[in-house]
């Protein structure tokens, strides 16, 4: 579903990405670890076309997307990202932030994005918000409905950088269980975090990454209890 190839990323002479090379499965659930500023974050953003290689190559469902010419269209339908910080619109209503994006980008009738859209309101426990806006929501609440959003392009593969990094403490967990929750059902995932309950849980694969570099691969077993790579347990030792 997604095939990285090789793929390299320069900010001028600094290297985010280094010769990363990587294969996703249909319906596979990764979860990326790694410290801050390992390249965890240029790699997604590489995968959905926010930012372009300057080596190799990444094919997502067919779609070339360090090709000169991508299908955007495409793309967009088919991978849904969730940010850190939620990006909702702060003028729209939860259900309108739910719906904009299948009205117009896939051009879904209106009718049909509020009733899906509602439904994936329901699915994250926020039935009851649909009119409200942004701004009088708790962060996971937030958080929430920007998975419902995701949810509502009926994409193939969802990225996650860091959910639950910018949430207080208490509204972490209400996230952890929708994304555990999802990981449940074919889609493909890709989840970037230092939550390793939700690595144990939910990834069929984890993927260590160090100055721009896939380290290791294995399942959490294999890489949290079974490692025998230093980088990884020092890694983990100072995030548990
Ligand atoms: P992570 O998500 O693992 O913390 P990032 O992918 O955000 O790491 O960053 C990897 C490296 O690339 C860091 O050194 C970061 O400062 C650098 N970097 C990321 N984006 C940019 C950018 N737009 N311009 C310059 N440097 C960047
Ligand atoms: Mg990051």
């Amino acid at each position: 579903m997604i095939s990285i190839q090789n793929v390299s990323k320069q900010f001028g002479s600094m290297y985010a990405l280094s010769h990363v090379s990587l294969e996703i499965e249909t319906g596979e659930k990764i979860v990326i670890i790694g410290p801050s500023g390992s390249g965890k974050s240029t790699l997604i953003r590489c995968i959905n076309g926010l930012e372009r290689p300057t080596e190799g190559r990444i094919v997502v469902d067919g779609i070339d997307v360090t090709a000169r010419k991508v299908d955007a269209r495409k793309l967009y339908a088919d991978v849904a990202m969730v940010f850190q910080d939620f990006n909702l619109y702060p003028h729209k209503t939860v259900l309108e932030n739910v719906t904009i994006a299948p009205m117009r980008v896939q051009h879904v009738p209106r009718e049909e994005a509020e009733r899906s859209g509602a439904e994936y309101l329901q699915r994250v426990g926020l039935c009851d918000k649909v009119s409200e806006y942004p701004a009088k929501l708790s962060g996971g609440q937030k958080q929430r409905v920007a998975i419902a959003r995701a949810l509502n392009m009926h994409p193939r593969i969802i990225l996650f950088d860091e959910p639950t990094s910018a949430l207080d403490p208490e509204m972490i967990q209400e996230v952890l269980e929708v994304i555990k929750d999802l990981a449940k059902s074919n889609i493909t995932m890709v989840i970037v975090t230092h939550e390793m309950g939700l690595a144990r849980e939910a990834a069929d694969r984890v993927v260590f990454m160090e100055a721009g570099q896939v380290v290791d691969t294995g399942t959490p077993r294999e890489l949290f209890d079974e490692a025998k790579n230093p980088r990884i347990q020092a890694f983990l030792s100072k995030i548990l």
